[in-house]
């Protein structure tokens, strides 16, 4: 393809993306296809001689459209949401055209400078602590992974490090797999599973955690757990807790967990996939207090910040116990600027890193910090209105408090009938919504995903949602 065809295509398909987002509310959420539903409307083969680009774009509706769950409609409510802007997606294509590989700060300076000062930006719009950031000149700062499940494996991989290290100094005369073998992580058993992967990916116990009434992780719980770990000789090194959890969007107790952790030399890992947007006002970052005794704290902006994924901020206090515990330096990686600035390969668990800090700088500087946060309050609003219609139905129960852009609910009946619901209303295809369970409680999520939505959109959702109770009831 030559420059002046790229320009056509590319105009092209801007006007077509930005048909598809502004008038997405008038497709059907949910597709309808079986599985299957795509081999037979494309050739066995790749083509010998090269398709014409009006004819791909011509297959993006007869192909790909079909089988798209649509997660920017403002009737998508299911699991969270997932940022979408044209900002970060404008600097997707300048991405796309520079395609560095930011191993290293030499591979491409701007991409490993950029990201370091975006992570600042973006520590000091969370009032993260300063110990954190770059800018303090002490030895903190940030790097942007992939998702939050590689932040939560690459702190455990650090703990595990440090634990080792302090382990020998204490008893030379043990192993490195002798050590590992006694090593013991906890979370609550209400985080996400990505954690119980990490710790299965990383060759430890994780051991999960009872919460409270309240599905909080309380520090006491901590306590007696670590304690009797210890009596049965293996020793504890990884905490992580989480701030707003995928099921209901409840906060761990960090203020009871961090000392805790703190006294037992155990790094506290803080999982804010979501609700660390949020912290960007005032006014919720209440419910990240006591985030100055962890080690490191890591959100996804590609959830919540209107970054596209993938884009998972995660801070350190101290990269040093992932940088020299996975140092591996070959003579064609290394370059003489080495030590001046970061070298994210050594941050990360792939080699290559594309230059996402971008997306980060894009969105940033055209939204600005007042509009994001309106964006933040609005969908919190948003949540609290369909809160109100739902408490003013006395079949349906709230059954975790709303903080942020969830509803938890269900019918007043047993969990037969509230799956039941569930169904019918994802079979009548409108809005598209998820559930989950806890201490065998059935319920149903409904998160505020797209930035399209409006007051309006929450409407036509809940009156959604009462047709399909009048519907399973009378059955
Ligand atoms: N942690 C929490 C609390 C989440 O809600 C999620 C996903 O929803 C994750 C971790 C996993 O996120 P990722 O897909 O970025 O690994």
């Amino acid at each position: 393809m030559e420059a002046n065809q790229f320009k056509d295509f590319a105009k092209e398909m801007i006007d077509y993306v930005s048909g598809y987002l502004e008038n997405i509310r008038d497709r059907r959420v949910l597709p309808t296809v079986e599985p299957g539903y795509l081999r037979p409307l494309i050739p066995a083969t790749a083509p010998q001689k090269p398709d014409k680009w009006e004819d791909v774009m011509a297959d993006i509706e007869r192909v790909i459209m079909p089988g798209v769950t649509h997660w920017h409609s403002p009737r998508f409510h299911a699991y969270f949401p997932t940022a979408n802007s044209y900002p970060a997606i404008v600097a997707d294509i300048l991405s796309g055209a520079i395609a560095c590989i930011g191993f290293s700060w030499i591979a491409s300076p701007a991409c490993t400078e950029l990201e370091v000062v975006m992570l600042d930006w973006l520590g000091k719009m969370i009032g993260l602590p300063e110990d954190f950031l770059a800018c303090s000149g002490g030895k903190g700062g940030g790097v942007i992974q992939g998702t939050a499940s590689e932040a939560t494996l690459v702190a455990l991989l650090g703990a595990k490090a440090r634990m080792i290290d302090r382990v020998k100094k204490e008893k030379p005369e043990m192993s490195d797999s002798e050590i590992v073998a006694k090593l013991v992580a906890y979370t609550s058993a209400q985080s996400h599973s990505s954690v119980e992967r990490a710790g299965l990916l990383g060759g430890v116990k994780m051991r999960g955690l009872q919460p409270d009434d309240n599905n909080r992780l309380r520090g006491e719980t901590l306590e007696v757990a670590i304690k009797e770990d210890r009596e049965a000789g293996l020793i504890p090194f990884y905490v992580v807790a989480t701030l707003g959890t995928t099921s209901s969007c409840t906060f761990d107790n960090l203020e009871e967990l961090g000392p805790v952790c703190n006294s037992n030399n155990i790094w506290l890992h803080v999982d804010a996939a979501y609700a660390g947007s949020s912290f960007i006002c005032p006014e919720f970052r209440y419910l990240m207090k006591g985030i100055d005794r962890a080690d490191s704290f890591n959100f996804n902006p590609h959830k919540w910040l209107l970054v596209n994924f993938d884009c998972s901020t995660m801070w350190l206090k101290d990269p040093s116990w992932l940088v020299n515990a996975f140092n591996v330096d070959p003579l064609y990686l290394k370059h003489e600027q080495q030590g001046a600035a970061p070298d994210y390969r050594h941050w990360q668990i792939p080699l290559g890193r594309r230059f996402r800090a971008l997306k980060l700088w894009f969105v940033l500087r055209l939204y600005g910090i007042e509009n994001l946060q309106a964006f933040i309050r609005k969908h919190v609003e948003l949540a609290h209105y369909f809160e109100s219609l739902v408490r003013g139905d006395e079949r349906f129960e709230i059954t975790e408090e709303v903080v942020l852009g969830l509803v938890c609910f269900r019918l007043k009946a047993s969990n037969e009938i509230n799956e039941a619901l569930l169904k019918r209303l994802n079979g009548r295809g409108v809005i598209h919504l998820v559930p989950s369970k806890i201490r065998d409680v059935y319920f149903l999520r409904l998160a505020i995903c797209s930035r399209f939505t409006e007051k309006a959109d929450i409407d036509i959702s809940w009156k959604e949602v009462k047709e399909a109770a009048d519907e399973v009831l009378k059955k």
